[in-house]
């Protein structure tokens, strides 16, 4: 299952527009305004526009992202009062419009450690009591105090958060690359061997297929079109060919989406055998 991020401006029925242009199976967007605190209410007239477009459109599933402004584990309080607020709405917001999949970053812990941190995460999530969508611990590049950036920690916070149902994981191959994991050549298998001493596979509910601009290990974040940057096109060709993998949500986040987005799509779908 194949497709994109898309941007919504002028509304998020607007995320099927882009969908059916360019053939996507799933797309990804964000349900409210990504650097705003406020969000507007949703009338009944917007939701059914958003559920009509949906089924006039080819696009079988909806990844969410969550606004980075998220931090559910910042050591300010005012911030994490705010992420939980926020976190509650996104999950209200998702199951309203009947959105499955909701892409989270674990947060930036800043001077806390992390297995404190994780505790925090956890605590966010007993008052959230989360249910009816599917929320997707995104792995993370290991830029500055952010948690995730490792198999190991990504297992520490399913095990914290202890819900199968709802919590599972979004591999983004950018970030496992710049964390230190070599997909590349041989390092494919390799990576999801790693992966699977600490998480089973089956708990991959989406894929975020980005280049990486920066160097392996960088643990710097940073996207490139597919086959321009430091992966290259071996590692997408595997995983777009991965039967395992096949109907698993793979969702492009590359720079410059309106403009190139589509361009990209065409790269990997060549890709296909
Ligand atoms: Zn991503």
């Amino acid at each position: 299952m194949l497709g994109s991020t898309v941007k919504t401006i002028g509304g998020i029925e607007s995320a099927f527009y882009w969908g059916d242009k360019w053939n996507c199976q799933v797309v990804q967007f964000y349900l409210t305004l990504s650097r705003k605190w406020e969000v507007d209410e949703i009338s009944k007239e917007k939701v059914k526009i958003f559920k009509d477009a949906w089924k006039g459109s080819k696009v079988k599933e909806i990844v969410a992202h969550i606004p980075y402004l998220v931090n559910l584990v910042s050591e300010n309080k005012d911030t994490r009062e705010k992420s939980l607020k926020r976190m509650l709405l996104e999950i209200e917001r998702a199951k309203i419009l009947g959105v499955r999949y909701l892409v989270l970053h674990p947060g930036s812990t800043g001077n806390q450690n992390k297995s404190k941190a994780i505790k925090v995460l956890r605590d966010s999530f007993k008052k959230i009591k989360p249910s009816g969508v599917e929320i997707l611990i995104e792995t993370m590049a290991g830029q500055g105090s952010s948690l995730g950036s490792s198999f190991e920690e990504i297992k520490e916070i399913l095990l914290a958060l202890n819900n199968d149902k709802v919590f599972g994981v979004c591999f983004d191959s950018a970030h496992v690359f710049e964390s230190g994991y070599d997909i590349r050549g041989e390092g494919y298998e390799k990576t999801f061997r790693e992966f699977k001493k600490f998480i089973p596979l089956k708990k991959i509910k989406a894929f975020h297929l980005n280049d990486s601009k920066t160097n392996f290990k960088s643990k710097r974040d940073r996207h490139e079109h597919i086959g321009k940057g430091q992966i290259g096109l071996d590692f997408f060709g595997k995983i777009l060919n991965d039967e395992r993998f096949k109907n698993i949500p793979k969702i492009l986040e590359t720079p410059e989406i309106v403009e190139e987005g589509e361009n990209n799509l065409r790269i990997l779908r060549n890709l296909i055998k």
